[in-house]
């Protein structure tokens, strides 16, 4: 009766960690891997409780087990591989649990030992987590907590690979009625019970950074544009610019700012102009690369830090850009109506700052729109120009230019 009792703290504590991401999944509205380790854990219960319950030596037993057993490592193996960019090969692991369903019916038609079973259906796990491991190992990004996610899995590789073969060395019959008073099945809880707490603890810590990771994000977003709002933008490419100092790489700016953009409000309506710079935002996020960095700087005016691209890809891309914006149509606007942008383009020296890399785009743009508006210009080799009008007179032009 005690040992009956004792054999559900496991299942229960691995139920408990089940709805842990569940709960976390719902809360943190998080992406649905969390949600597959959640379905991972109460397939893993589920399949001890039945182990744990039914009577050992029903020849389903090991079957229903099985199932529930392989329907959760491999809900375990897709939503850890998802998590990183990978997809796991199903038929694969498809293969694998239909050789040793076989293999163990053979066993337990011609075998009352148990033994043989434990083998075939642990290496079945064995071979699917080594599977796993070999998906996880494809992805180029390894942070820590992708290094201790790998190193959780290929644990339970070893673990389903070896305790099985090295446990029956010890008792190297089993009959099935026995099974429940056997060595193996008094270490099984505790494997079982360990595993789940090293492979939870490291998932939970693994969804608690993407939770904050994605807090953060959206924190730093402009909720118009989808773009990095200032503030973060800047962060970004002060970073962005060292690094590329320190790895001798280009690094281009382009700087871009909606023509005419207050008659936008003040012949349709503030909430058009409002649309008209989510059209751009979402035009930019689709024309440049995860690499870039794009923000809006401004009411109407964009910045886009594009790595390792020298000054003539970057006024192309530009270009491409304007292109783009000067052909989409603002559902908000009448039919007829397209709206353009002015871009100017500056390419980092040696050594130069933000602001100055920044000054020299924003002079270049300024170009643009006194040369006429809708193109891009080109900072080129320009050191530090002055981008507002000096003179009284460049100033009232200007303003009688812009409308
Ligand atoms: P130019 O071609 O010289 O750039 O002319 P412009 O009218 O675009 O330039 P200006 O900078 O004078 O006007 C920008 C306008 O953008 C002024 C402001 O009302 C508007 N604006 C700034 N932020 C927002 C916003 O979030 N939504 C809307 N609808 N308008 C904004
Ligand atoms: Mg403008
Ligand atoms: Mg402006």
């Amino acid at each position: 009766m005690q040992t009956q009792i004792l054999g559900l703290v496991t299942p229960l504590m691995v139920l408990f960690f089940a709805a842990t991401f569940v709960v976390l999944w719902r809360v943190g509205r998080m992406k649905r891997h969390v949600l597959g380790y959640g379905i991972a854990f109460a397939l893993s219960a589920v399949g001890y409780l039945i182990t744990h319950l039914l009577p050992a030596d029903t020849f389903y037993l090991f079957h229903t087990t099985q199932l529930f057993y392989t329907l959760g490592t491999t809900a375990m193996l897709v939503s850890v591989c998802e998590r990183a960019g990978q997809r796991l090969h199903l038929g694969s692991m498809a293969v694998v649990y239909l050789i040793s369903a076989l293999l163990l019916t053979v066993a337990v038609s011609f075998s009352n030992d148990v033994g043989a079973r434990l083998i075939i259906v642990n290496m079945g796990y064995g071979v699917m987590f080594a599977m796993g491991v070999t998906t996880l190992l494809n992805a180029r990004r390894r942070t820590v907590i992708d290094v201790a996610i790998i190193a959780v899995m290929a644990f339970q590789a070893a673990d389903f690979l070896v305790r099985p073969t090295l446990t029956l060395l010890f008792e190297q019959t089993i009959p099935a009625e026995v099974y429940r008073d056997s060595i193996y099945y008094s270490l099984i809880g505790l494997v079982l019970g360990v595993k789940g707490v090293t492979t939870a603890t490291v998932l939970i810590g693994a969804t608690i950074d993407e939770w904050t990771t994605s807090l953060r994000e959206s924190s730093e977003l402009d909720a118009l544009s989808g773009l990095r709002n200032r503030g973060a933008f800047e962060e970004s490419i002060r970073s962005h610019l060292d690094r590329a100092q320190k790895e001798q790489r280009a690094l281009s700016l382009v700087v871009a700012d909606i023509d005419h953009f207050k008659k936008v409000n003040d012949i349709w309506g503030h909430q058009a102009g409002d649309q008209a710079i989510a059209g751009i935002g979402k035009l930019i996020r689709e024309m440049v690369r995860g690499c870039d960095t794009a923000g809006r700087i401004g009411g109407e005016e964009f910045c886009v830090a594009i790595w390792n691209c020298p000054n003539d890809a970057a006024v192309q891309l530009a270009d491409r850009i304007r292109l783009a914006f000067e052909d989409l149509q603002h559902d908000s606007l009448s039919n007829d109506v397209r709206l353009t942008a002015s871009f100017g383009v500056a390419t980092a020296h040696g050594g130069e700052t933000y602001e100055q890399l920044f000054g020299r785009a924003d002079a270049a743009l300024y170009r643009a729109k006194s040369n006429g508006r809708n193109r891009v210009e080109n900072a080129g080799d320009d050191h530090l120009e002055e981008p507002v009008p000096k003179t009284k007179s460049e100033l009232i032009e200007f303003k009688r230019a812009s409308g």
